[in-house]
């Protein structure tokens, strides 16, 4: 994500941390910024305003801010001897939300501290911070009463083939171990046509591909078009008719949300992917009723084999948290049955670690670090052997791909394009950057645990006699 930047631009560097929802909101933070001059940069060296997108859910989150800021001090101190010019240094996303005070007490250079329901007002808080009596020092983490959707530029920075689009934030379910409740707030919808705006400009952008985003998005609920309340299969369904916007996703659902309208639009939107997201956490009642999770693993199950009715190839992705307070070896085995039932083709596990302010945070039975390191690495050896043979089937099949990107310079990547097949693997191939954008067939001719590799098949392809050729 980056603009050229101009003469007499101002120099803008984001860095996010975590989910797709923080990847969308820095998109928007320099869209936001864009019409005060502000174009993005790789680096933060010499720019005139950092600001560090981050996320709260992961281990030692804040600790990792810390570390980041006091990284990008000497830039802005330099900056500041060498020429006059102050460097905003602003902290935004959900440790912002959460710890804002804290940080402008350990990180007294910050300038600004943002959270994720406030940056519409970046504007705002930016000519107070730069203009004739400017301010020292800013915090806004207000929930304020109106929508930032309302306020957001439609002008819109492009985000390419494969693009994020937000539809709803915050989160109702208050699962005992996580923060989102309190640093999204309330579960709010934006309007189907407030969407669909965005959907289109996106697609005027070139995007392909829509991936639409909540926090808890299969709980989606806003204005329909005819006034009335409209859900998420409401809201596929008119995304689906947009010319040009060949494949849609959503992230991130839970399984209490998933209906059985939901669950039919899998078999009846060609446009909507075989993939989905949607995690489970435990495959223990009893500890999922200890997280609070209002749903039992049979019902996830009951889940999957409705959803596999409908469409047979859907491919399974979810969330695990290993070693949450009282989980016994039997608990932690049926999770591992619960896995092999399922079957995932990729999964997020993680050791549970205590959130501040959560109500696990104050729970007793904790489990040893041993016991969960035992734990999570037998759980991800079997996601890995699952994720393995399951990128094995794909061997020397012909799938579309959409490309996106081109590889790293510098890494293993590099002279590669990458794209995603509709079943979400991640796909290299050598092939000309031209391709980028498009939505082309592979021939699959490697596949390792978590990627495949293939060849551009060419325009004479034809199923009984495959020619291949390198781009
Ligand atoms: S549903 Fe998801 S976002 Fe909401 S509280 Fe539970 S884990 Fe957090």
């Amino acid at each position: 994500m980056t603009d050229k930047p101009q003469q007499n631009q101002k120099k803008l560097y984001i860095k996010t941390w975590g989910c797709q929802m923080n990847v969308y909101d820095s998109h928007r933070i320099s869209d936001v910024l864009k019409p005060l001059g502000y174009a993005l940069s790789d680096t933060p060296e010499n720019a005139d305003m950092i600001v560090l997108n981050t996320c709260h859910i992961r281990e030692k989150a804040t600790e990792k801010v810390f570390s980041e800021l006091g990284r990008l001090k000497p830039h802005k101190e330099k900056r500041q001897a060498e020429t006059g010019e102050r460097t905003l240094l602003a902290v935004a996303g959900c440790v912002a939300q959460a710890e804002g005070d804290i940080i402008t007490q350990r990180a007294p250079y910050v300038d600004l501290v943002f959270g994720p329901q406030t940056y519409h007002r970046l504007p705002e808080m930016v000519a107070k911070l730069t203009g004739a009596r400017q301010k020292k020092r800013l915090i806004d983490t207000d929930f304020p009463v109106e929508s930032k959707f309302d306020h957001l530029p439609e002008e819109h920075n492009s985000q390419g083939a494969a693009a994020f689009l937000s539809i709803q934030e915050g989160c109702d379910k208050f699962c005992t171990f996580c923060v989102v409740p309190y640093t999204r707030g309330a579960e709010y919808s934006r309007s189907v046509q407030s969407i669909l705006d965005e959907a289109h400009k996106l697609v005027d952008h070139g995007a392909k591909e829509i991936n639409v985003l909540g926090q808890n998005v299969n709980a989606y609920h806003g204005d329909g078009l005819d006034g009335k309340a409209a859900d998420l299969p409401d809201l596929l369904s008119a995304l689906s008719e947009i010319n040009g916007l060949e494949r849609l996703r959503y992230t991130t659902s839970h399984p209490r949300d998933m209906d059985d309208r939901l669950i039919q639009a899998h078999g009846d939107l060609g446009k909507l992917m075989p993939f989905l997201h949607l995690p489970i956490q435990s495959g223990s009642d009893k500890i999922l009723d200890e997280m609070n999770r209002k749903h039992t693993s049979d019902h996830y199950r009951e889940i999957i084999q409705k959803l596999k009715k409908v469409r047979p190839d859907l491919a399974m992705s979810s969330d695990i948290i290993v070693g949450f307070p009282g989980e016994s070896d039997q608990d932690f085995e049926d999770t591992m049955t619960l896995i092999r039932d399922i079957t995932f083709v990729s999964c997020y596990s993680f050791k549970y670690s205590a959130r501040p302010g959560t109500p696990a945070a104050s729970m007793q039975n904790l489990i040893r670090e041993d016991v969960k390191s035992e734990r999570l690495s037998r759980l991800q050896t079997l996601l890995s052997e699952q994720q393995y043979t399951y990128n094995k089937t794909f061997m020397g099949q012909t799938i579309p791909v959409l490309f996106d990107r081109k590889g790293k310079e510098g890494h293993k990547s590099a002279g590669f394009i990458q794209g995603r097949s509709e079943y979400n693997h991640a796909i290299h191939v050598k092939g000309n950057e031209r391709l980028i954008g498009q939505i082309i067939d592979i021939h699959v001719t490697e596949t390792r645990p978590s990627s495949l590799t293939g060849d551009v098949v060419t325009s004479e392809y034809d199923s009984s006699h495959l020619k291949v050729a390198q781009l």
